[in-house]
């Protein structure tokens, strides 16, 4: 698969992906046929360029609704929208990720002291329990930075419920090494495989279900021998308030009056998504590119997920450049970035809204200042701002809206 983090590329995997977006996808989308070069038949692949804003959620559901119609789309237009509910439950619970780190670090200090633990995380990180479905998906993700969707639901199962070992390692071992390493769906769907997500209700992997959707894999089905039959969902002693956060409205050209500068981020690497008529009305005068993968983590980002997110960003940067025919300028780690609106002698900073998570922990305290003299406004699609405030709770409450959320942002005709 070419995870070449352009644009051109990321539309072109969408205009081949296109024909199986409806009822193929329906009914193949559960199969782990295993990496190809070509790219997998029945699912996009699409989530690390839609996780880097390289794509927009809106285009993606766009260009499917035009092909299929609502109906024959309805999965995968489903699929899509998991993704906004779980960035607006974040939103409205931004406690469980800061509970989530908390977690992490202190299960990475309780590793550091046990050899015993060392030595099964190397072996499940490395590919080396002996369970050889979980084997092959460790490397897996460490070569390529993409499993499938059922491949890392099973894998965070045996994970947490076979091998015992702690959840937040793995979503960190998910996050360090995932192309589209979201704290959102990474952080949630751990969560929900655990039972904390879905209180009381976890998911456990079993070897016949692996068996019969890991058939078409080039070599053969995958076996999983001595997976945990009955163990019980994860419990956490706090709950996580919830609060809907202060979203910023829709920002309209006139606010964009003055010589501005557009910031690109880690989920927002390309100006294209952006809301396309606001910033082609008024061109930014100066493109900042500012890329943080190592705020994932604080353990290594694996190599194909640090290569992908660097790459989306000095592509992105010479994009934006080009079509505003501004200058470009990277706001380095730890540097202010005053200077650099200073040098170009411009007052305000357009940002594309820092959702929860690593993006919002790299880059918010340096922003802080700027926000307090009301020199930045934050951007935010129209698709985010209708939908995350029905992510309350479960996704169902998101689901039954779909329609009308097409409707209301003006998607497939509405
Ligand atoms: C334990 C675990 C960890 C995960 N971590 C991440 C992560 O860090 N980043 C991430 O983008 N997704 C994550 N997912 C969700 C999902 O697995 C991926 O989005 C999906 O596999 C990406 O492949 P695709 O583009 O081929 O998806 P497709 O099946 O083609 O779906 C199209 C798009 O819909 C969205 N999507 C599909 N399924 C889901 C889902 N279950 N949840 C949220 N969005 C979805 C993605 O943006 C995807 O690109 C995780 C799931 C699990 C079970």
């Amino acid at each position: 698969m070419n995870w070449s983090p352009t644009r051109e590329h990321a539309l072109a995997r969408l205009a081949e992906f296109l024909p199986a977006a409806g009822t193929t996808y329906a009914q193949r989308r559960n199969a782990d046929d295993g990496p190809s070069a070509s790219g997998r038949s029945n699912v996009s692949q699409l989530s690390p360029w839609l996780h880097a804003g390289v794509l927009g959620e809106a285009e993606v559901l766009e260009a499917v609704l035009a092909q299929h119609g609502p109906r024959a789309a309805e999965k995968f237009i489903a699929e899509v929208f998991w993704r906004i509910y779980f960035k607006g439950y974040l939103e409205q619970r931004p406690g469980v990720w800061d509970s989530y780190r908390e977690g992490r670090d202190a299960a990475l200090s309780a590793m550091e002291a046990n050899a015993g633990l060392r030595k099964a995380y190397a072996e499940a990180t490395e590919g080396r329990t002996g369970i050889a479905a979980f084997d092959v998906w460790a490397r897996e993700l460490a070569e390529t930075g993409y499993l499938h969707n059922h491949a890392r639901m099973w894998f965070a199962s045996i994970w947490i419920f076979t091998l015992r070992l702690d959840w937040q390692l793995g979503a960190d071992f998910f996050l360090r090494h995932l192309l589209d390493g979201d704290a959102a769906s990474n952080t949630l769907s751990w969560r929900w495989v655990a039972g904390l997500h879905t209180r009381g209700k976890h998911y456990l992997a079993q070897a016949d279900n692996i068996a019969r959707y890991t058939a078409g894999r080039a070599g053969g089905p995958l076996t999983a021998d001595g997976l945990a039959q009955d163990a019980e969902p994860l419990t956490e002693p706090h709950d996580h308030p919830r609060g809907l956060p202060d979203l910023p409205p829709p920002v309209t050209p006139a606010e964009l009056g003055a010589p501005y500068a557009l910031l690109l981020h880690d989920e927002a690497a390309h100006h294209a998504p952006l809301a396309a008529p606001l910033v082609q009305a008024a061109a930014p005068a100066l493109v900042i590119g500012a890329s943080r993968p190592q705020a994932r983590s604080p353990g290594a980002v694996g190599l194909p997920a640090r290569r992908f997110t660097e790459a989306a960003m000095t592509g992105g940067m010479a994009e934006a450049a080009a079509a505003f025919g501004c200058p470009a300028a990277v706001w380095q780690p730890g540097e202010p970035i005053e200077p650099l609106l200073a040098q170009a002698g411009i007052a305000l900073l357009a940002v594309p809204y820092l959702p929860a998570g690593w993006t919002r922990d790299a880059l918010a305290p340096g922003l802080a200042a700027l926000a307090e003299q009301g020199r930045v406004v934050f951007l935010l699609g129209d698709l985010d701002r209708a939908t995350w405030p029905l992510a309350k709770a479960g996704f169902f409450g998101v689901a039954k809206q779909i329609d009308a959320l097409l409707g209301e942002c003006g998607i497939g005709g509405g």
